[in-house]
């Protein structure tokens, strides 16, 4: 009888007390993650689109309303917020474009993702730290990826080649496939996926055309496409993805319509009192005026029209975490949304633009999540960019670097924000461990205690009444104590 008791009871204070028993619940595999970003695919474009993959993704897993990106909203910055969970002034990518104010050299997107000095800046991409732990981390054309970091890579890596086809929809299928396949034969756990639409076509014909609106399908079918093969590969039991994008995207006023923005044409405004210049790029500018002409140029462009944005570096708004950084530019513009900075001429012909304020609503992205770590049909309020961050570390159960994001502000979406701790424990089965090791102990003790309180009196009675005692008390006994 007390046998098989204490049986039981070893099994439960087992655990709890770090002893292997023969029952032992199967490892869970470590949680993996894809993060996909889809180029300035904007909070609201599925609204006037048939999206019925996304539309599924959303029902089982998380859609936020909207996100809202750092400023600059631009896309290697915005990228690069993405893989550090730092504001901009803080990682320091402060454009897409790498220049150096000294020799007044300039690179444009592409060349500038293999200028390492300007990504290997201070700040590790969650790649480098899920390596340094251990894990196994890839990407595929996310703008950083080319980059080494205190000389380290993403072990597994494609950089797309200069003129590439961003909106190739069969080149989609095979990065899909490609990523896939890391995880499944090369066993990934972390990868980033970049897709440069619908940025390009939102660029170009603008983001209220039929031709963005087709682009969205493709995303959908993209969408639909990658769960699948996931499905196929068995990695949908482990596997989450996580959708975003870096900035989103608003229609230009026609050059008729509006008094364009054109520095040259400001009273008392000159470049001959500059020493170096970024303009001409969309809704932003950045100015480096020769020494002591800094007021000079400041006064004069400071209320030169009426949706231009004049700033000191200095005093520029708190909000906007652009300003604490060396590699930005002492004055800094931008315009408000339908407008773009212009140098000498109104050049530049996009009918739509990124680059405005991040409190803007055109220039939100969308964000959805789906797999065992997300809970399901949950639409969630509007959060930063800096907090996708925290929240990939804790799924993939690694230590993240020192950032600007909490995952207070998206653990709600979890489906238990310790429970999926990869070799965490919840609270109620700590709580059941422990209470099984106090019944446990507590039963060892007892039974200890009757053992010898029995064997003591089967001595006494021994003693006491010589040969005649029952046989059957004495095995009984017997069996109890050799326990
Ligand atoms: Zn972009």
């Amino acid at each position: 009888m007390l046998l098989p008791v204490a049986l039981l009871c070893l099994a439960l204070t087992a655990p709890a007390l770090g002893v292997p028993v023969a029952v032992e619940r199967p490892q869970k595999p470590r949680q993996k993650l894809l993060l996909v970003s889809f180029d300035g695919f904007r909070w609201d474009y599925d609204r006037d689109v048939d999206t019925p993959h996304l539309d599924a993704m959303a029902k089982d897993g998380v859609k936020a309303q909207y996100v809202t990106p750092p400023y600059l909203t631009i896309t290697s910055p915005s990228h690069f917020t993405l893989l550090t969970g730092l504001y901009i002034e803080n990682h320091g990518v402060i454009h897409n474009m790498w220049f150096n104010t000294t020799s007044m050299e300039k690179k444009a997107y592409y060349p500038t993702q293999f200028q390492n000095d300007w990504w290997d800046n201070g700040s590790l991409p969650i790649w480098i730290t899920a390596q340094r732990q251990g894990l196994k981390a890839g990407s595929l054309h996310f703008p950083g990826t080319a980059a080494s970091y205190q000389g380290e890579v993403a072990m597994v890596r494609e950089v797309e080649p200069r003129f590439y086809n961003y909106g190739n929809e069969t080149y989609w299928q095979r990065n899909i496939d490609t990523v896939m396949g890391w995880f499944g034969d090369q066993d990934l756990d972390f990868v980033s996926l970049y897709f440069g639409e619908p940025d390009g076509v939102g660029h170009k014909f603008g983001p209220d055309t039929p031709q963005r609106r087709a682009m969205v399908r493709q995303v959908d079918r993209a969408v639909g496409y990658m769960r699948a093969a996931a499905e196929r590969r068995g990695l949908s039991g482990h596997l989450n993805v996580v959708i975003t994008a870096d900035h989103g995207m608003s229609a230009l006023f026609r050059a008729s319509e509006i008094k364009q923005i054109v520095l040259s044409k400001i009273p008392g405004f000159s470049f001959k009192d500059l020493s170096f210049h970024l303009v001409d790029y969309g809704p932003s500018g950045m100015l480096l005026p020769k020494p002591g002409m800094l007021d000079k140029v400041y006064g004069a462009l400071k209320g030169a029209h009426p949706h231009l944005h004049v700033y000191k570096r200095e005093e520029m708004p708190a909000r906007m975490r652009f300003s604490n950084n060396g590699r930005i530019l002492p004055i800094v513009l931008w315009a408000d949304a339908g407008y773009l900075i212009n140098g000498y001429l109104p050049v530049q012909t996009n009918k739509g633009e990124h680059g405005f304020d991040n409190h803007n609503m055109d220039m939100k992205p969308f964000f959805r999540a789906v797999g065992p770590a997300f809970r399901r049909n949950l639409e969630v309020g509007p959060f930063e960019t800096v907090n996708i961050y925290p929240l990939m570390c804790h799924i993939l159960g690694i230590r993240p670097e020192v950032n600007d994001g909490h995952l207070n502000a998206t653990k709600h979406m979890l489906v238990s924000a310790s429970e999926d701790k990869p070799g965490g424990m919840s609270t109620v089965k700590m709580a059941f461990t422990g209470l099984a090791a106090v019944v446990g102990l507590l039963a060892v003790v007892f039974i200890v205690r009757v053992s010898v309180h029995v064997h003591k009196r089967r001595n006494e009675d021994r003693v006491s009444n010589s040969s005649t005692h029952s046989d059957g008390f004495d095995e009984e006994t017997a069996k109890s104590t050799s326990f």
